[in-house]
């Protein structure tokens, strides 16, 4: 029996690549700035390959130009650097992202550090995760937050409202989603406890939060009777389960127990069309902003 009220992912992201795509048809005709996200994609993984197909339209779709740079599976992490380092130089690329993961020859950490920090739209450089570490209340950070988090929070706030003192538990602590998204809920006033897998009684832990978000890569870890009557909660997993009957398709699956935990929640984002779809919204969200403060332009209200 579903109570909670269901955060559609959908929506949210339609809505904001729609507002994404007025400001960027705003920005073009007022300062002639079309901005642009070059996106890197090493090797053949059929996942990556579809997030990069989808990346791409989205980001036509918003009016922004859009590169995609094919790499066979073998190539080297020097010759990776070094057409991260001409998209640097490129002014009519405002935003570069790589997408993870990366093959075993190539340390993604080396990778990310070598983006221009002030074209980094995933937020992982260390001097964008820095400027988001100290990032004050109520403020947002001067750097480029990470796409997966700033998508969870904007629906947060959407859904719930002011944030201010409610009980935060993040469980993963990952750079790319669970730190991240700590931080963001920090700079909201939230309590936050960041939870892992050697936290002591997990669903104690989540028992407690007015806000859960499961950040952890395991199909329905998380129960209906961890989760607080009446809270919110963001499923961030994307777990892909084998199908039931033979000849049938996977299924994707989030890291909380759907239906157990809607009972009980007072809101709840499904998988697929939760998270996933505003993490691409946000990454176009993100190129606009990098192309505005590159060119010294506000984004538009
Ligand atoms: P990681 O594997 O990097 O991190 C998983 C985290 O979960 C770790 O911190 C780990 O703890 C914790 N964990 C693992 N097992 C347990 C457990 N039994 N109890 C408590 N904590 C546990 O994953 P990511 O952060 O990259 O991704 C998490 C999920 O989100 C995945 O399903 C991924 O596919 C999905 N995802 C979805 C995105 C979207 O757009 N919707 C974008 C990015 C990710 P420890 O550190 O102690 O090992």
């Amino acid at each position: 029996m579903v109570e909670a009220r269901i955060i559609n992912g959908k929506a949210f992201a339609a809505s904001l690549r729609e507002r994404v795509g007025v400001k960027v048809a705003a920005v073009t005709e007022t300062h002639g700035l079309v901005p642009g996200l070059a996106v890197v994609l090493v090797g053949e993984d059929p996942a990556s390959q579809i997030y990069v197909r989808n990346k791409g339209k989205m980001t036509e779709a918003a009016g922004m130009n859009s590169w995609t740079h094919r790499l066979p599976a073998e190539t080297g992490q020097d010759e990776l650097v070094a057409l991260v380092d001409t998209l640097n130089r490129d002014d009519a690329v405002n935003g570069i992202l790589v997408q993870l993961p990366l093959p075993d020859q190539i340390d993604s950490q080396v990778v990310l550090e070598a983006i221009d920090p002030a074209k980094d739209v995933d937020g992982f450089h260390p001097v964008n995760v820095g400027r988001l570490t100290s990032t004050g209340p109520g403020a947002e950070s001067a750097g480029l937050v990470p796409c997966t988090p700033l998508g969870c929070l904007t629906m947060l706030k959407e859904t719930v409202g002011d944030l201010t003192g409610l009980d935060a538990v993040v469980v993963g602590r990952s750079n790319i989603v669970g730190k991240p998204m700590a931080h963001l809920l920090l700079t909201q006033s939230c309590t936050v406890t960041i939870a892992h897998s050697r936290t002591r009684d997990l669903p104690e832990v989540c028992r407690g939060a007015d806000i859960l978000i499961a950040a952890v890569g395991r199909t329905q870890m998380i129960k209906g009777d961890w989760v607080k009557p009446g809270a919110a909660v963001i499923d961030v997993g994307i777990n892909r389960v084998e199908p039931e009957e033979p000849g049938g398709k996977d299924r994707l699956v989030g890291d909380v127990d759907f239906a157990g935990a809607a009972a009980i929640a007072g809101a709840i984002t499904p998988v697929p069309g939760g998270v996933g779809p505003m993490t691409i919204a946000c990454l176009l969200r993100n190129t606009l902003t990098a192309a505005c403060r590159q060119a010294g332009v506000a984004v538009p209200e």
